[in-house]
């Protein structure tokens, strides 16, 4: 059974339209990255999801049920904000019963529930301390345990780590993914930031110019994109149009209006004379740049016009230099072709 479908869905600001016919489906329990650059409409998606914007045209449903039209309130679902939202002048504890409070809940049941929440996030042991007592990774934890407390099917996140300094937020994406499994809850997750996406996901839905380009697991969406966007966007990628013929042969498969994806890991730098081995393909073409970054080394190679990305693990090493005349050289396995995408 779906949870939830948002269909056909636009949205216009004036002339601006933000969200083109946009379509996606979330099952119980499972975790989606909404990913894009800023402005591709990914908040303005959530919003609507939530009820805190009305949309143009397009419906959104849960298990089945109509909700476009129905207020933020009354809608099966809770959205976590980045500035976790939480109030100064209240406890932990009174933070989390609010929600459960307001809907009629009496003060023993809601502070029970509030107790259950704040023990899924880790927070058992806070639950007298105010906001500005707790880290920043600690208040996070406060604003998740407010917005599970009425255990609602589906929560909605935006961008809710990228307060937080980079080790921080790395370790905050591991828990944060582990009370979500832990809780079962559907989460759809704002990000700008792939790696993230990546590391939390289950699906990621890739998205530009208020489109969703492409919905599918994190190893799918880099190894096959469905678009340039996609190929271009996350990771790195050497884009060769097939029907220059740049690759001489031919991929299988290829239609000739393709463009080739070959990520950086499956491209060798060979110093001439090159050792090509039998079902490679092969480039002639001179070192740009080399930058190594800690683990692994990248080596930019200008090859009959196009610029072509290869990575070694480790230092690049004494054989390779920049200027230098070199081929570059890939299995034929590691092209993944996007049709209709070179022209
Ligand atoms: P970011 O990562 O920067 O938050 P985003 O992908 O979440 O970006 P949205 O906030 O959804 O992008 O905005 C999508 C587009 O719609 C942008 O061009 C934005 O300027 C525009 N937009 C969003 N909200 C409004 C509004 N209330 N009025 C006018 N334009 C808006």
């Amino acid at each position: 059974m779906v949870l939830l479908a948002v269909d056909n869905v636009s949205k216009s600001f004036g002339k601006h339209q933000a969200l083109r016919d946009v379509s996606l489906t979330i099952e119980p329990g499972e975790f989606v990255s909404l990913l894009g650059p800023s402005g591709c409409g990914k908040t303005t998606l959530l919003r609507m999801i939530a009820g805190f914007l009305q949309v143009n045209r397009g419906t959104i449903t849960i298990e089945g049920q109509d909700i476009t039209h129905l207020p933020p309130h009354k809608r099966p679902l809770n959205t976590v904000f980045q500035n976790y939202a939480l109030f100064p002048h209240l406890s932990v504890l009174e933070n989390v019963a609010y929600g459960p409070r307001r809907a009629g809940v009496s003060k023993a049941e809601a502070a029970s529930r509030a107790r259950e929440a704040l023990d899924l996030v880790g927070l058992s042991d806070f639950s007298s301390r105010y906001p500005r007592q707790m880290s920043g990774g600690q208040q996070q934890r406060v604003a998740l345990a407010r917005a599970i407390v009425n255990k609602p099917k589906l929560l909605l996140l935006d961008e809710p780590l990228s307060a937080l300094d980079l080790q921080l937020r790395k370790r905050m994406q591991i828990e944060l993914k582990e009370i979500q499994e832990k809780i079962g809850v559907a989460f759809v997750f704002v990000t700008h930031d792939q790696e993230e996406a990546m590391a939390m996901s289950d699906r990621i839905a890739v998205m530009s110019g208020g489109r969703i380009e492409q919905v599918d697991i994190a190893t799918n969406v880099y190894a096959r994109p469905a678009t340039r966007f996609v190929a271009d966007f996350i990771g790195e990628a050497s884009l060769l149009p097939v029907e220059r013929q740049t690759l001489r042969v031919l991929p299988e498969g290829s239609t000739g209006d393709a463009m080739a994806v070959v990520r950086p890991e499956h491209v060798s730098v060979l110093a001439s004379p090159p050792a090509v081995r039998d079902g490679q393909l092969t480039l002639d073409g001179r070192i740009e740049t080399i930058v190594g970054i800690g683990g692994a080394t990248t080596i930019y190679v200008r090859a009959e016009g196009h610029l072509i990305l290869a990575r070694r693990l480790g230092l690049a090493g004494s054989d390779l230099s920049e200027g230098q005349p070199v081929t570059v050289a890939f299995d034929r396995e590691a092209v993944h072709l996007i049709d209709g995408a070179a022209s």
